[in-house]
């Protein structure tokens, strides 16, 4: 059987592997791609982003009719099961899916759906569903095979009510108490969903707070709205034992405390799908949590090996792997200056949304810088209160001299929209980053763009309080 040899071949359709395969071909490489799902779009369009943010958005819908009181008048709050709001997201899967394939077909990618693993550091084996090889060689390959949820041996997860965040896409029913083990992004996220559908939540954080990473305000605030809406949040426990039951699961926790639900989805960790790969072949070890050490052009210890999105760790998240997915195609074509992504603002989607970037303000505090902070609350938002989405806050912090911006953290409707403006400003060179553009720059009105305006006056007018005094 024939080689079939490429200038590039990318390990992995998610958006690491996209990114780095059409940035190869605008490059003027020829490009395949292997995955070994039947569909394109990786792990992020089928299991993680895109699943997770269409249910959110349908929940969010749902509780917009239940609790506006305008749609009262045509009709009582209704009550929406897991599956079906699971269709609809299936739904999105199958536009991204299409959208995605006519993308690699418009820019003459080849796609290989089949398992991948390398014979040499230059030529990869494709094993298809049927079982049918293929062997396809080039001079760099790219390996962006993304992650799977951590599964550790003590807990049963061939037990029929015990999840992970891939599996939970498959349930069946809305289970009338769920515990989501892990209260990082994907724990929290699926807690705002199950609560948005009415599901009593027990969020198992094995921290002394949610999200600990997020300006202590932001997280507050996080805290506050899931308890508000029935969730029990749980700090600075850890499971002693995962008992499942014939009509649920039993969490035993070191502290003592026993919780029985429904459902348990385990959210506690993720590692890096590197097993299978052949990466003994050339020599590659990943690390303990199955993740590959990369340079500063994304190449691995094998220099024509490079690795991009989850596989490589921080920040795994998709908007991170696209890029290092394009930058590490850069760097294939030009090695002279190395392309990195180093600056990643934080989306968070719970309910309410949060985004952020820069720094936080225990942060600027312990690094003793002087800022000051200005904050704009949305429910005095004109577009906010048109809207109903009153929950929320922008907050700018800057420093108090040069008045350069430090750091950007809202939380509400919006929120992972609203900090890009932040981030465009925060991203000029010298001087052009300054609070001052938002109080010199006309908005749009009504929008949640203005809350820059607001916040910014805000900030502003703490500092002429302070020099008046
Ligand atoms: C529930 C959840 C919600 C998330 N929400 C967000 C969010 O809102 N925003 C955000 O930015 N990020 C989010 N993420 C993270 C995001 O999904 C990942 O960072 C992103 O998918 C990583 O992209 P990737 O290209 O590295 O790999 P993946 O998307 O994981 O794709 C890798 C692909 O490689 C294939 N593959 C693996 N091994 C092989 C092999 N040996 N041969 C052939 N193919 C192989 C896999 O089948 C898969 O299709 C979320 C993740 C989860 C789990």
């Amino acid at each position: 059987m024939g080689v079939i040899s490429y200038d590039v071949i990318v390990l992995g359709s998610g958006p690491a592997g996209e990114g780095a395969a059409m940035n190869a071909v605008k490059l003027g490489k020829r490009v395949a791609v292997v995955d070994q799902r039947s569909q394109v779009g990786g792990n992020c369009t089928h299991q993680g982003t895109i699943p997770s943010k269409a249910l959110r958005h349908a929940v969010q819908q749902i509780d917009n009719f239940n609790n506006n009181p305008m749609f009262r008048e045509i009709g009582e709050p209704r009550w929406f099961s897991f599956p079906n709001v699971m269709k609809n997201a299936m739904g999105v899967i199958r536009k991204q899916v299409k959208s995605r394939t006519n993308h690699y077909a418009r820019n003459r990618v080849d796609l290989y759906a089949g398992h991948a693993s390398f014979v040499d550091d230059t030529t990869v084996k494709v094993i298809e569903a049927d079982g049918h090889a293929q062997t396809l060689s080039a001079k760099h390959i790219v390996i962006a095979t993304g992650s799977r949820p951590y599964r550790p041996a003590d807990v049963n997860f061939s037990h029929p009510r015990i999840y992970d965040s891939d599996t939970i896409l498959n349930l069946t029913h809305t289970p009338r108490r769920i515990i989501i083990y892990g209260a990082g992004v994907i724990g929290s996220e699926y807690a705002s969903i199950f609560a948005g559908l009415g599901v009593l939540v027990d969020l198992i954080d094995t921290r002394d707070r949610l999200l600990s990473f997020l300006d202590k305000e932001i997280s507050d605030a996080l805290s506050y709205h899931l308890r508000n809406k029935n969730v029990i949040i749980r700090n600075n426990e850890e499971y002693q034992k995962i008992e499942g039951t014939e009509d649920g699961v039993v969490l035993h926790l070191k502290s003592g405390k026993k919780i029985k639900a429904n459902a348990l989805l385990w959210a506690n960790g993720r590692t890096g799908n590197t097993q299978n790969l052949g990466l003994e072949s050339i020599g590659l070890v990943p690390d303990g949590r199955g993740q590959l050490k990369v340079d500063e052009f994304y190449r691995t210890a094998v220099e024509n090996i490079y690795a991009a999105g989850d596989v490589i760790g921080w920040p795994s998240l998709a908007s991170a792997s696209y890029d290092q997915g394009r930058y590490a195609a850069a760097n294939i074509k030009d090695a002279s200056t190395p392309h990195f992504v180093t600056s990643v603002p934080t989306g968070i989607y719970t309910i309410p949304e949060i985004s952020s970037l820069g720094r936080t303000e225990e942060e600027l505090t312990r690094d003793a810088v002087p800022y000051e902070v200005g904050k704009a609350f949305f429910n005095r938002l004109a577009r906010a209160q048109i809207t109903g989405q009153t929950a929320g806050m922008l907050k700018i912090l800057f420093h108090r001299d040069t008045k350069e911006i430090l750091g950007i953290h809202c939380f509400g409707d919006q929120a992972a929209e609203i900090v890009h403006i932040g981030q465009t400003i925060m991203d000029q060179p010298g001087e052009g980053n300054t609070l001052e553009y938002f109080i010199y720059t006309t908005f749009n009105y009504p929008t949640m763009a203005e809350a820059y305006r607001v916040a910014a006056l805000d900030g502003m007018n703490r500092l002429f309080d302070e020099e008046s005094e």
